[in-house]
């Protein structure tokens, strides 16, 4: 098993496999002929080794070219039935010498038809019958009669029928075997790409379920539509269809295809979407597709969404195996989507603060090693700021810990409302924010730490250290500076921003 997997056996080049394996395929056919003519070299009526010689060194010669060819590396198929083809002359030169009861051995010539069932092409099937009828024949007219009656055609004819019979039919077998290695082999993929698919914990696993319902079946395309609670369709993932990322949600018409997948949660084909009216979502990717395959992805007895799968071609129909495989993803689909998803959440979350939903100090961290990296090669300005609120503790004290928390929360939303979006906020400690702003100076950053200062909710304020960033600063450098400036501000009185030198 394990060297037919690695020596591909590919009908009419058998020799193409290194010589150990060559030698395995030839063996038995130059063990049957040279059993043959051994005993052909005893007995009574027995030939000399002197008329075998021409046969046997013949017989050498083509065993050295089988061995030779997967060494220069020959594979085209006729090269490779050459030595087959040639012992029809061994069997030729053996049997013109033999006589009387000797006569059988121009059976051999069964061997080769035997060779190009097992290993050859139909085509050298046939060329191997007409060679056997040719060995059986060419004596008639060479040597002639008495040793080669003419009037043996019937025999000839038997001889060459039954040959072609047995060689056609052991050549259909062997397809089959081959066919079904074929077939075992393919599954193996196929399951090896679902389970690669439904192990990957990846980021968009919904992109890499669609990427391998394309690899076991062909396909051009693949997209995932997911039902919302609100009974809508979207989009959310792809592979070799970019364009559907972004659509917007659309409703599930009950009557079209997609409603009817949906409520029915079977599956639907098309060979051709352009002739069928009850193709609902005429999207841009199918422009480029013809046949589609509908999977309904299914949980809990609920339809959670569908598997769409395109080929750019008219399949026709769709193969068994393909339904079979695209089923199967779809079954894991809902597994992995609500893995992804969780795992999506979880990322998030560990970059989160639980209380202000603000990035906290791991997305902070990451924030500004990236924008000092920009700020370095760029040489575009950046500033961050500290900033605490004041007299936190008393407020704690007046108001209790739940109207703190509150607190927090509602300066965290209105200053990052007021931040543009390249900016960056972030908790990193009880009533501590920082802020990180890209192409900013400082008298920019003033300007808006002191727009944020005025935004601090229920008549609180808050003090600020604001740092600009020196080239090739390190980032604990900058930020030791911004506290620096933080806490001249609180020396400073409180409810002001300082900068650092
Ligand atoms: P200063 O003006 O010098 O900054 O005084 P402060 O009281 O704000 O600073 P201090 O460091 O003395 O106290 C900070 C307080 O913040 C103490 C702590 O109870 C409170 N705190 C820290 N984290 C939280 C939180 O998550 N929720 C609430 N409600 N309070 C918090
Ligand atoms: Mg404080
Ligand atoms: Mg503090």
């Amino acid at each position: 098993m394990c060297s037919a997997m690695e020596h591909e056996l590919v009908p009419g080049r058998p020799l193409s496999a290194p010589p150990s394996v060559v030698l395995r395929r030839i063996a038995p056919f130059v063990i049957a002929s040279v059993f043959a003519f051994g005993l052909a070299l005893v007995g009574p009526g027995r030939m000399s080794f002197g008329d075998l010689l021409p046969a046997l060194a013949l017989e050498a010669v083509l065993v050295a070219f089988a061995l030779l060819i997967p060494l220069v590396g020959a594979t085209g198929t006729w090269t490779q039935a050459t030595p087959a083809l040639g012992y029809f002359l061994v069997v030729y030169l053996v049997d013109v010498e033999s006589t009387g009861p000797r006569r059988g051995l121009a059976v051999l010539g069964v061997l080769p038809v035997i060779w190009f069932a097992l290993y050859g092409t139909r085509a050298q099937l046939w060329a191997g019958v007409a060679g056997l009828a040719a060995v059986l024949t060419v004596p008639m007219f060479t040597v002639g009669p008495p040793e080669f009656e003419t009037e043996d055609w019937h025999r000839v004819g038997t001889a060459v029928a039954v040959a072609a019979l047995i060689g056609y039919v052991v050549q259909r077998l062997v397809e089959s075997l081959r066919e079904g290695h074929r077939r075992e082999r393919e599954l193996l993929a196929d399951v090896r790409t679902v389970s690669a698919a439904s192990r990957d914990i990846s980021g968009d696993a919904r992109g890499r379920l669609c990427q391998a319902a394309c690899d076991v079946s062909g396909a051009s395309g693949a997209a995932i539509g997911e039902v919302g609670e609100d009974g809508m369709l979207r989009l959310t993932g792809q592979h070799g269809m970019p364009a559907v990322l972004g659509l917007p949600a659309i409703p599930i018409d009950p009557d079209s295809v997609t409603g009817r997948v949906v409520h029915s949660q079977e599956r639907f084909f098309t060979p051709d979407h352009r002739d069928e009216p009850g193709v609902q979502m005429r999207l841009p990717l199918m422009d480029a597709v013809h046949s589609i395959l509908w999977e309904p992805i299914v949980r809990d007895g609920r339809t959670i969404g569908l598997l769409l799968v395109g080929w750019e071609q008219n399949l026709g129909s769709i193969s068994d195996r393909k339904v079979a495989i695209i089923g199967l993803l779809a079954a894991d689909a809902a597994g992995i989507i609500e893995r992804g998803d969780l795992l999506d959440r979880l990322a998030h979350q560990s970059r989160t603060d639980a209380l202000t939903g603000l990035p906290n100090r791991r997305a902070w961290d990451a924030f500004i090693a990236r924008e000092c990296a920009v700020a370095d090669r760029t040489g575009t300005p950046l500033c961050v700021a500290m900033i605490d609120l004041d007299h936190f503790k008393a407020y704690n004290d007046a108001h209790g810990h739940q109207a703190g928390d509150e607190l927090l929360e509602r300066a965290a939303g209105s200053w990052t409302e007021a931040l543009r979006t390249i900016d960056l906020l972030a908790r990193v400690g009880g009533e501590e924010f920082v802020v990180g702003l890209p192409g900013c100076d400082a008298k920019g950053a003033l300007g808006i730490i002191e727009r944020l200062r005025a935004l601090t909710p229920d008549g609180q304020t808050c003090s600020a250290g604001i740092a600009l960033r020196r080239a090739g600063e390190p980032i604990a450098d900058l930020l030791g500076r911004a506290d620096d400036a933080l806490y001249r501000a609180k020396d400073d009185g409180r409810s002001c921003s300082r900068i650092a030198a």
